[in-house]
């Protein structure tokens, strides 16, 4: 079997209200030019003739044309109402990231929200040209960045659901907030967000929400699938990187018999949601600035809880990301959590201040995903902001 190639095309931003159908075209041309892609999984917001100028050439070339969708989030058309977003231990709505309503989260057992999430999604595959949707934002907005302001959600609908499952969310909500106030209960915090359920090192009660929260996700992404295949299309699914999938209410092993393919997105060396450096720095800085740890116990701290390599000062991962030993880590991670379709998702953008990578690197890191493995690669996370000479790096 050929391995797949996937890639992901025009996010949302300002930039699309000046792009004409040509130019999207011509770009998607000048890719299918360089590599056999065969999927295109292409964004959220476009105008009508973009969207269908992008189709023609995906037919053109024999590639199937997913629409990606961020599915637990608002999008620029739809903030979400603020009683439909995630609460925080601090009971506040939790902040999407720079207050984009694209990175700001629903609650999945809100029943309204939930209908909402489904409408949209019925709606845009019935009207669009696509043969598959690509799930994105399955999940609960990252805890990384404080897991006292970030960490949910503990709303009315979900004390409801809990309680059907037996479980007290009020009370549990009350031992995790006590354990953040001490440093002895914020190493078992972290170790219970990387850790599985049986590990000796991880909060039993913490452990349970977790459990629950990623039923929650397991639930609703099936209702999504449902209202995607009712409709003829193929599933991939955006995970983020393995081992940070349990503290944002994913897991592998249940999502992955929904979907046709699970794209995993290892970027190591991405400073937005996540990225690898990221969520791992967001984790570090909290415990440097709220915790008083010092920098090198709290990177010893996520190394230990993660079981990944990771370097001893917080610069060195801004600088550097994860080693391609890590990715390799986290792309066998995957597979021993039942990913059968394997795709790894690689950063190949330029964005300064979010990803900056060379050459040396993207060879190393490609190097590494084919020795997990991997059934295919997800070229990440926007070919519009990917320097073309890049795809020539990518060798399948
Ligand atoms: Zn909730």
């Amino acid at each position: 079997m050929m391995p797949a190639l996937a890639i992901q095309y025009l996010e949302d931003g300002p930039h699309l209200a000046q792009l004409s159908p040509e130019g999207a075209a011509e770009k998607l041309r000048s890719a299918f030019a360089r590599l056999p892609i065969d999927r295109v999984l292409i964004g959220w917001n476009l105008r009508p003739d973009v969207l269908e100028a992008c189709a023609v050439e995906c037919a053109r070339a024999g590639a199937a044309l997913y629409r990606w969708h961020p599915l637990l989030t608002g999008d620029a058309l739809q903030p979400p109402p603020p009683d439909w977003q995630t609460i925080a231990l601090s009971g506040s709505p939790i902040a999407g990231f720079q207050r984009m309503p694209e990175f700001t989260f629903v609650c999945p057992n809100h029943p309204a929200a939930a209908e909402a999430v489904l409408r949209r999604l019925e709606g845009a595959l019935e009207n669009g040209p696509y043969q598959g949707v690509f799930l994105d934002r399955i999940r609960y907005p990252s805890p990384a960045s404080d897991p006292v302001a970030s960490f949910g959600c503990f709303c009315a609908n979900c004390q409801r659901a809990a309680a059907e499952e037996g479980l007290n969310l009020n009370a549990v909500a009350e031992e995790v907030a006590a354990a953040l106030r001490s440093a002895t209960g914020v190493r078992r915090v972290i170790h219970t967000f990387f850790r599985p359920a049986t590990d000796p090192s991880v909060d039993s009660t913490l452990a349970a929400l977790l459990d629950f929260r990623e039923r929650t996700i397991t639930r609703f992404v099936a209702q999504a699938v449902e209202v995607a295949r009712k409709h003829g299309m193929a599933v991939g699914l955006d995970t983020f990187s393995p081992t940070l999938c349990r503290m944002v209410g994913q897991n592998l092993r249940t999502l992955d018999p929904l979907a046709d393919w699970v794209k995993i997105m290892s970027y190591g060396h991405t400073f937005g949601p996540a990225g690898l450096p990221f969520e791992l720095l967001g984790l570090a800085d909290w415990l440097v600035g709220h915790h008083n740890f010092r920098e090198e116990d709290a990177l010893a701290l996520l190394a230990e809880a993660t079981g990944l390599p990771l370097p001893r000062h917080r610069d060195t991962l801004r600088r550097a990301g994860l080693s391609s030993t890590a990715l390799q880590r986290e792309a066998e991670r995957a597979r021993e959590a039942g990913v059968r379709v394997l795709l790894a998702g690689i950063e190949l953008v330029e964005i300064a201040g979010v990803a900056e990578l060379d050459e040396a690197q993207i060879r190393a890191d490609l190097a590494a995903f084919e020795a997990a493995g991997v059934d295919g690669l997800a070229l990440s996370w926007d070919l519009w902001v990917m320097p073309l000479e890049r795809l020539e790096l990518v060798r399948i």
